[in-house]
């Protein structure tokens, strides 16, 4: 083995709030400089004053594109001398643009190589990989529907209900369940005409739509050199709209063999994409414990820190020393082979936001007044603007701070987690903590067998 290694004297992070900060904190403790970047609009938040150089960015961009304009995030790197960037996720984490303008300017981009951005980067080809991987997927197609007479066709080879999915949606957002075969070709067009405006493109397929699945993923971790490892899943049944809110590591509730073939599919997949960095495989686990392949996200996500707790690995140092070109088995990572990894107790993680959950879950914004946390034995914090005096902005997702318990047991964690959130005092701005302790006291998610509509078809979790 070849190995180049190229120590890196300072990063900039080409994103904002907590998981700038949770990258900044990587990489001081491993004693790399940090940059940090911020919109005009930004200026205050404390993010910025975490690193040890910050730069504003282009103030006519205004507050999202601001973190998107490649340009000046590039020549901002360039003239502090930072030798690479850490993306985060959002913003620019999943362009491949952005890789090679990277690569281009001598600049490592911390994440997987650009043609693989190609091959996963949407649905569509993420699902002709994974069946090439021999990996299973949902029944459907794997290509793109532009006509309604194949749409209606297809649909009906399916069998209703089906799901109309946009290949570049994310977030939750470009995906919608058709019942019935009549309301299949306003549908249709309706998804179409969406997926164009929030997409850029009018790529459609069509799948099964399965009632009430588990969503469980696989963190896995290749280096530059085809090693490859998985660090156990995670379930993220409990979601709204299709997003995450509370999420726990490992997937016990599932039965051992899904769980492992779960684990075999994403590993056999990485390596066939020839998978570097930190990815996460997603999959939905129907009532029958079948497990089907759903997407590949190539970046760090909110929930990593569910997999650190119970294995003991940080991610985002181990993103950044394999950027560097440490294999896994040096003395840095330390990860030899997969028995290496080792997974002890559980951990949940709440996603505390500022949103009103007797509100249809409306973002609230304005100047928090009182913040006083709950930390203490097995919970972890990593927030973002979450201070005193802190201004929650209305351009910027709502996620305030994330809390993640570890505990010997799922029911030590799941106590934990409460007994934090009891304590979290937060005035000022409305948040979503009365709704979380709804959730973590609900027998369904104690018993590890909440499903993706868990949300929707329990009203007493608005109470
Ligand atoms: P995104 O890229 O927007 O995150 P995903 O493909 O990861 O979208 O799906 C997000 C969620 O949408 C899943 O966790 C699941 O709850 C739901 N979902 C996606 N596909 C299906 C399907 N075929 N049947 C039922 N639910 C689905």
């Amino acid at each position: 083995m070849n190995q180049q290694i190229k120590p890196f004297k300072k990063v900039l992070v080409a994103n904002r709030g907590e998981i700038a900060i949770r990258v900044f904190r990587a990489l001081n403790e491993l004693g790399i400089k940090t940059v940090s970047i911020y919109s005009k609009e930004d200026k205050y938040s404390i993010f910025r004053s975490k690193a040890d150089e910050s730069y504003q960015l282009n103030p006519e961009k205004g507050p999202i594109d601001a973190y998107l304009d490649v340009d000046t995030i590039i020549d901002i790197a360039l003239s502090c001398g930072a030798d690479a960037i850490h993306p985060g996720y959002g913003f620019l984490s999943e362009n491949p643009d952005f890789v090679n303008a990277c690569e281009r300017n001598g600049i490592v981009f911390i994440g997987p190589s650009a043609e693989l951005m190609n091959a996963m980067g949407d649905k569509i080809s993420s699902k002709q990989m994974a069946i090439k991987a021999d990996v299973p997927i949902i029944p459907g197609v794997d290509y793109a529907i532009h006509d309604a007479e194949t749409v209606v066709k297809v649909a009906d080879e399916i069998g209703y209900p089906v799901m109309l999915k946009a290949s570049n949606g994310g977030g939750g957002r470009g995906m919608r369940i058709v019942n019935r075969r009549e309301d299949m070709l306003k549908e249709f067009e309706e998804a179409k005409a969406e997926s164009k405006k929030a997409f850029g493109d009018d790529k459609i397929f069509i799948e099964k739509y399965l009632r009430g699945p588990k969503h469980i993923e696989v963190q896995i971790l290749g280096d530059n050199y085809g090693n490859i490892v998985h660090l156990y899943d995670r379930d993220c049944s409990v979601q709204r709209r299709h997003q995450k809110v509370v999420e726990y590591a490992p997937a016990f509730s599932i039965p051992d063999n899904t769980r492992q073939l779960i684990f075999e599919s994403s590993i056999r997949l990485a390596k066939e994409v020839g998978y570097r960095n930190a990815g996460t495989l997603e999959f939905l686990v129907d009532a029958d414990n079948n497990a089907y392949f759903i997407e590949m996200n190539p970046r760090i996500q909110v929930e990593h820190t569910v997999s650190e707790m119970i294995t003991g690995i940080d991610i985002v140092q181990a993103q950044i020393l394999v950027a560097e070109g440490y294999p896994l088995d040096s003395e840095e990572i330390a990860i030899p082979n997969q028995e290496s990894v080792h997974c002890t107790g559980y951990s949940i993680q709440t996603r505390v936001t500022t949103e009103d959950p007797m509100n249809n879950f409306l973002p609230d914004t304005g100047t928090i007044s009182v913040y006083r946390t709950g930390s203490g034995n097995g919970i972890r914090l990593d927030g973002g603007n979450a201070h005193t005096g802190g201004k929650i902005l209305p351009y910027y997702d709502s996620l305030l701070v994330k809390a993640i318990s570890h505990d010997r047991t799922f029911e030590g964690a799941v106590r934990k987690s409460l007994r934090a959130m009891k304590e979290m005092r937060i005035r000022g701005v409305k948040t979503n903590i009365p709704f979380l302790i709804n959730v973590l006291n609900h027998e369904v998610f104690k018993s590890g067998k909440c499903y993706t509509t868990f949300i929707e078809d329990t009203p007493e979790l608005f109470n």
